[in-house]
């Protein structure tokens, strides 16, 4: 049997999503990076050195935590897939080693990449020191200014910081201008793309680059015991943790569950439309101009999201549900109480979402796996400015 979340062959279709909706002089690059992708992703040389890297460098696997007190607080047999302890504090260098190595492998010498609230830039400066590659990040001058103190991080790793001024000076303009780049300079240069967006071959690459963590999950459930958790939840901005997770689970009977912000979710209020290189789900007007998204978490403030997410809400294989900034607080500050873990603000959107479901759509006694994505350090300033009225 192919998997649900397998090879969407050479066009990148998810059912009507996906695809590979670029300007001409954009295409040989896309092509170029399907093949080297496809070409290295069959080469056991390949996976054998990305996985080392992960172990020996990044720290993986992530352990997979029971939380005993929230357990039993709410009834239900809940655990947490921890890349908050990964290097970085996220998930997100799963795939940022897998693409560095790729820029090696295609004889590349710099990595070019956009950045929101700064993680992925972080992530992707990372990777960059680590392989000895040039870095450019794209940052959206607004984003430029609220996260200085990434904008340093990536400065310390030895990237250069460009500041984005077109359009709303966000993420989406960050990634426009990458993109521009990245034509001009291909030669040289590869795209390092953030999340399970853009046109083919990033959705399907970056899953892959990502399917670790389910994976690894899946095993993990086996070995304590859980066998296949009733439930696998996962935050959503682009989608790139989610569609981890969710490829170990995909082809077992768990339900899988999505949690967006409330003010960027995609799957309930968007409709399908096409930004940045792929049809999906997007949050626009009437016109079709694209919303600014916002939330408390920075990390999931994009207008869209991940193709193949699309496709598997409209087949029904996974649900799409969001949670507002109110439950997000509260769901941080009890999983720090209970069970000593501050989880990143993206992350507590998915526990926000099992601490409300737990004894309505969470029957109880059922078993359920948390993807916590990232851990809370970076947010606790903004935290404590909320909840107490400091300007931290
Ligand atoms: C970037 C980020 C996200 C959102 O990105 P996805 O592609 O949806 O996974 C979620 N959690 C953390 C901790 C992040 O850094």
């Amino acid at each position: 049997m192919t998997s649900q979340m397998g090879d969407p062959g050479t066009l990148g279709h998810f059912g009507s999503f996906g695809g590979q909706f670029v300007p001409e002089p954009l295409m040989p690059a896309c092509i170029e990076l399907e093949e080297a992708f496809r070409d290295a992703w069959g080469d056991a040389a390949f996976k054998n050195e990305y996985r080392t890297i992960l172990r020996d460098y990044a720290g993986r696997p992530t352990p997979l935590t029971r939380c005993h007190r929230l357990s039993e607080e709410l009834g239900i047999n809940l655990w947490l897939k921890r890349e908050d302890l990964a290097h970085t504090g996220s998930h997100k260098i799963n795939n940022v080693i897998g693409q560095a190595l790729l820029t090696k492998r295609m004889g590349k010498t710099r990595m070019i990449a956009e950045t929101g609230a700064g993680q992925h830039g972080v992530a992707s400066a990372t990777a960059a020191a680590l392989m000895g590659l040039e870095c450019v990040v794209y940052m959206g001058e607004v984003d430029t200014v609220r996260q200085a103190l990434n904008v340093f991080r990536m400065e310390l790793l030895g990237a250069t910081v460009i500041p984005v001024t077109s359009g709303s000076r966000t993420l989406k303009d960050a990634v426009n201008e990458a993109m521009r780049t990245w034509v001009s300079e291909v030669d040289t240069t590869h795209y390092c793309l953030g999340s399970v967006m853009g046109p083919h071959p990033f959705p399907w690459m970056v899953r892959e680059f990502q399917r670790i963590v389910g994976d690894e999950a899946f095993a993990q459930a086996e070995h304590e015991g859980i066998g296949v958790p009733d439930f696998v939840v996962a935050c959503i901005g682009g989608g790139s943790n989610a569609a981890g997770m969710f490829a170990g689970f995909v082809d077992s009977p768990a339900t899988l569950v999505g949690v967006e912000a409330a003010g960027g979710a995609a799957i309930s209020s968007g409709t399908p439309g096409v930004l940045h290189g792929m049809r999906s789900q997007l949050i626009q007007d009437d016109m079709g101009q694209i919303q600014e998204a916002h939330s408390i978490s920075a990390g999931l403030d994009y207008p869209g999201i991940g193709p193949e997410h699309a496709h598997l809400a409209q087949t029904g294989r996974a649900t799409y549900v969001s949670a507002n900034d109110t439950e997000v607080l509260d769901a941080l500050q009890r999983l720090a109480s209970r069970e000593g873990i501050i989880p990143a603000l993206e992350s507590a959107h998915a526990v926000a979402w099992v601490l409300r479901a737990a004894g309505k759509e969470i029957p109880f006694g059922s078993s359920v796996v948390i993807n916590l994505s990232g851990r809370g350090d970076k947010d606790v300033a903004q935290v404590l400015e909320i909840l107490k009225g400091h300007k931290a």
